[in-house]
This record gives structure tokens, sequence and C-alpha cells, in this order.
């Protein structure tokens, strides 16, 4: 059998399987098995593929098929140009973020051409997507980055040597780890989602992003309330809050980050045009 013909058919298959992008996932998929680049895949076409890695592909196809997200078979994504591994113990990175990692490197980057240093919060880091993204584009004085999860920290860690940063990581829940600290930026993707509606969500996301990465309790807001109610201790004079909400969220989160004082708060859209990042100063 071909590269070709093999993907035809594994195109097929993920299709009726109900996948989104499965011409794509096939290709990715192949790719990865059998050790070639993207690119390169389109230069093998007509050859024919080596048995083990048929084998090995039926394999993880099998596994797609059965609406595994894409980022769990390979073990790893990419967010901001940068590679993180993740293995189910955190909420995949979705492109939707680099919205607020965008957002927070301008805020640094205005303040680093006055002269300052600052030091970064991220809570509910997870993969450590945006802790390590801002690392390693941004020079902060501290890089900070905290999440209940153990088991996330694990990965989180790994994130953060495999892209050569420095993060310093604790465990515990929202600001607890960091009793006394006070931040010039404090990011946060916490979980938004109304609990009654995780059962009407993709397969992938419903049944392999960890449930407590996404339930943000009856009305989403619960983390949101916490952290208005929190902030205000671990943010300095002058310092920015950067959330990322659910695109229905934007009013609700807005007026509970002004009921906690922050003079300026911004909404801005995601790749869809949907609310999805509030700046707070
Ligand atoms: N954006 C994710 C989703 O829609 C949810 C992320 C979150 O709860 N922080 O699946």
């Amino acid at each position: 059998m071909t590269y070709e013909e093999l993907l035809k058919d594994a195109r097929t298959r993920l299709e009726q399987a109900g996948v989104e992008s499965a011409a794509t996932d096939a290709m990715l998929i192949l790719s990865r098995v059998a050790k070639l680049g993207s690119a390169n895949i389109y230069a093998v076409l007509p050859e024919q593929v080596p048995g083990d890695v048929v084998n090995k592909f039926r394999k993880a196809l099998d596994l797609r098929a059965a609406r595994k997200p894409l980022q769990l078979i390979l073990g790893d994504t990419v967010f901001m140009g940068l590679r993180f591994v993740v293995d189910g113990n955190e909420l995949i990175p979705r492109p939707d973020t680099e919205i607020l990692v965008q957002e927070a490197m301008e805020i640094w980057h205005r303040r680093d051409e006055a002269g300052e240093a600052l030091s970064v919060l991220d809570i509910c880091t997870g993969s450590g997507c945006i802790a390590v993204s801002l690392a390693r584009y941004g020079r902060f004085s501290r890089v900070s980055a905290g999440d209940i999860s153990e088991k996330a920290l694990v990965n989180a860690r790994m994130n953060a040597k495999i892209n050569k940063v420095n993060i310093d990581f604790e465990c515990g829940d929202l600001f607890a780890p960091f009793a006394g600290e006070k931040f010039d930026i404090i990011t946060a993707n916490p979980p938004y989602i109304r609990s009654g509606d995780i059962d009407g969500l993709q397969t992938e996301v419903r049944d392999y992003d960890p449930r407590e990465a996404l339930d943000g309790g009856e009305d989403g807001l619960d983390f949101y309330r916490r952290i208005a109610g929190e902030v205000r201790d671990h943010l300095r004079e002058g310092g920015s809050l950067l959330l990322e909400i659910g695109s229905e969220q934007a009013e609700d989160v807005s007026a509970l980050m002004s009921g906690a004082g922050f003079d300026k708060v911004r909404v801005i859209k995601d790749y869809a045009g949907l609310d999805r990042v509030i700046v707070c100063e």
C-alpha cells in the first residue's frame, strides 16, 4: 500500500467518525509514525509504506476515530510557535489563548521600554503554555506559575525545560501558594464552562480535557469571582490582570473586575471574532 492510498483510507475513516479535520489529522499522524516531517510526506506519496508503519498508523488512527484529541495521540502540540508536551492531565493549549499572551507581551514591551523589570504570575497554568511563552519571548525579572494539579505541573515543568526557560512552579489553589507576594502582571485561563454545559461539549473536550480544567461552576463564573476577591493582594500598583473568558462572559467578568477596583477593563476578541480576553488595569 502506498502513502497516498493509506492516507485516503484514513481520511475517509476519520470523516465517518465525525472528526472535523480528518485530512490534516491523518497526515500529521502518519508523518509522525513514519518519522517524516509533515512536508516530506508529500514527497513520498507514491512509495510503498513499510509494514510496521502501517500497523502503528492503524493503531493511532483507531484512537483518533474514537475521538481522542490529536495532541494526546502525538503527545505534544504547538502554542506560540513553541512545543508543549501534553498527556491529558492538563487543558490542551488552544490557539485562542495566544491572544492573551500577545496582549501580555504588548504590556511587557511598553513597560520594558520605560526601563521597568516586571514580574509575572500565571495561575491555573495547566500545561504552562502562557507562562512558558511569556518567559520565552519577554525578559521578566521573575515568572511564577501555579496550578492545583500536581500532575499538570509535571508536564508544565517539562515544558519549561524543553523551551529553556526558568519558571518557579508552585502547586496550590489559585493564589494560595503565593501568599504575601505581589506581581506586575497576572494571567489566568481558569475553568469557565458552566457545569451544565460540559456534557454538550465536543467529545474531544468533554472526555479528554480534565473536568477540573473546564468546570467553572453553575454559571461558569466561580473562578472569576474568587480571582476578583483575591487579586488585589497580589497585583502591584499599576499592574495588569489578563483573563481568558468564555465568549459570552465579557459583561459579567468585566463587572466583577470593575467591582474589584480596576478602572480600565478592556475586552479583546479571538481569531473567530468572539470575546475571549479581558485586560484589567
Ligand atoms: N476554551 C475551552 C473550551 O471551550 C475552555 C477552557 C477553559 O475552561 N478555560 O473548551
